[in-house]
């Protein structure tokens, strides 16, 4: 089959050339004709399988010579999360590039006034999430009587994130007579009484689950130590060659402590997370799409159903704490058919976590030891301890011997992180404190970070006891 199979206009069929596609998805050869006949669908198919065009395809084509009115936008796509209904939008323009369809994007966190304009003006499609469409429609500036058509996308999602009775409500706003189209990765029992209730005589569409990221994306973990954590980061992220990365942290306070860590160590990196002023998270997304940001550090929310297919690696800093969100996250790389990687950050309090990721994709992560292009932690607060030097140059892997001196030191970084004045050592010689300062290039080095000039007690590198790291420059992929 295909696209021209389905009798959609030639501007239509241009932009669809334009954006690459051959051939339709299987669930937009079931979906696209019985759509364009008007009839109701309940459609089973996850992000990734090519849902949006089965319904928007359709809809440009069933709105494109009416004309948009003030406030009466002709059709409704309901999206769980900000960024879903942003992506929709993008969807949106690039089908209807040759066309002059109007649609606006409410959603939360962005300006309601500008959204509020755009309605007044008139819009043929609006694509929202459940809350702020029902704002606007409570302060009366929004009318539901010319929808025509009204998509309920992802509909376990709004079942998980509690918006189904403000799906309801706005169902019960719209005429009875349109063409409504549901589409969820699965049918709870929840969805399948909201589809009894909404839907009049769908086609049920069932497609099968795009390949599972479990199988698709190259995997590793890498074991280390809770102060190892950033140092190896850096240390795998030196060593691939990256196009884009999402960087997952379970905590959003952590994705801004990464950040800056990784800002001062030079990588091109932004955040992104639920905290984050809407206007913001969408200039970051749009900067990392455009390429003028190579990493992502983000949270699970914000990244959640991401589709940007130049995401060629995955880390875990922390492992999830769902083995769900595991699978969720290595998703955002490996898309349209390329291959992505993963790499999972595994402290010893994580094993629990790890067999339950395991366990749900019913296979093992590859462990990956690395060799550090960096001092590690343990070995500079080895520096007070007893150990000969040369034993601690042939051991540069990781490890997770835990002495006094180690966590005294460790504590006391964790306090100077992210100071912006240099830290002086009192027991620093003038050598020690340009190799601090400034490195071994000669450029000026960020103050904080785990360098053995740092480290308190006797440092003199001679011919036989000069770690490697100091012998060569370290790698920087996608150092800035
Ligand atoms: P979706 O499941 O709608 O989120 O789409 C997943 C990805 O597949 C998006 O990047 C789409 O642009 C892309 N896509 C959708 N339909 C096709 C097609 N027929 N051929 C190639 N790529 C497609």
């Amino acid at each position: 089959m295909k696209f021209d199979d389905f009798g959609l206009s030639d501007p239509i069929l241009k932009a669809l050339t334009e954006a690459g596609y051959e051939t339709p998805t299987p669930i937009q050869a079931e979906a696209i004709p019985v759509a364009l006949m008007g009839r109701d669908i309940l459609g089973c198919a996850q992000t990734g399988t090519g849902k949006t065009a089965s319904f928007t395809l359709p809809m440009i084509e069933a709105l494109h010579n009416g004309r948009a009115k003030a406030r009466m936008p002709r059709a409704l796509i309901l999206e769980p999360t900000r960024e879903l209904a942003a992506q929709v939008a993008e969807n949106f323009e690039k089908y209807g590039t040759h066309l002059k369809l109007s649609h606006a994007l409410l959603i939360g966190g962005e300006f309601m006034a500008e959204q509020m304009k755009t309605l007044e003006r008139g819009v043929d499609v609006l694509i929202a999430t459940p809350g702020r469409l029902m704002d606007m429609f409570e302060r009366g500036k929004i009318m539901m009587s010319d929808v025509k058509i009204f998509v309920i996308d992802e509909a376990d999602r709004m079942l998980d994130m509690g918006f189904i009775p403000d799906v309801e409500r706005i169902a019960g706003l719209l005429p009875r007579l349109r063409q409504t189209m549901l589409f969820s990765a699965t049918m709870p029992p929840e969805i399948k009484r909201l589809a009894d209730q909404f839907l009049m005589n769908p086609k049920s569409i069932t497609v099968a689950p795009p390949a599972s990221p479990a199988e698709t994306v190259d995997q590793k973990k890498v074991r280390c130590g809770p102060r190892d954590k950033r140092r190896i980061l850096r240390d795998i992220i030196r060593g691939e060659d990256i196009q884009n990365a999402i960087i997952f942290c379970n905590r959003k306070r952590d994705v801004d402590i990464l950040v800056r860590s990784l800002k001062q160590h030079k990588f091109s990196v932004a955040a992104l997370h639920g905290d984050m002023a809407q206007f913001k998270r969408m200039e970051t997304l749009d900067e990392f799409k455009k390429g003028q940001v190579d990493i992502l550090v983000a949270s699970d929310v914000a990244a959640r159903g991401l589709d940007i297919v130049t995401v060629s690696h995955v880390f875990n800093f922390d492992v999830p704490n769902h083995p769900d969100d595991y699978v969720h996250r290595i998703g955002r790389t490996g898309r349209a058919g390329r291959s992505g990687k993963s790499f999972t950050l595994v402290t010893e309090e994580d094993d629990k976590s790890v067999a339950a990721i395991e366990r749900l994709m019913a296979k093992e992560i590859p462990e990956l030891k690395i060799k550090s292009t960096e001092v590690p932690d343990k070995e500079a607060s080895s520096e007070t301890s007893s150990r000969s030097h040369k034993s601690r140059r042939n051991d540069q892997t990781v490890r997770s011997d835990k002495n006094q001196a180690s966590s005294q030191r460790q504590n006391h970084e964790t306090k100077r992180d992210f100071t912006s004045e240099p830290r002086v050592n009192n027991r620093s010689d003038s050598n020690r404190r340009r190799r601090r300062d400034f490195g071994d290039d000669g450029n000026r080095r960020t103050p904080w970070v785990e360098h053995p000039a740092d480290i308190p007690g006797p440092q003199s590198f001679g011919k036989d006891n000069t770690p490697a790291f100091l012998l060569r420059p370290g790698r920087r992929v996608v150092a800035k």
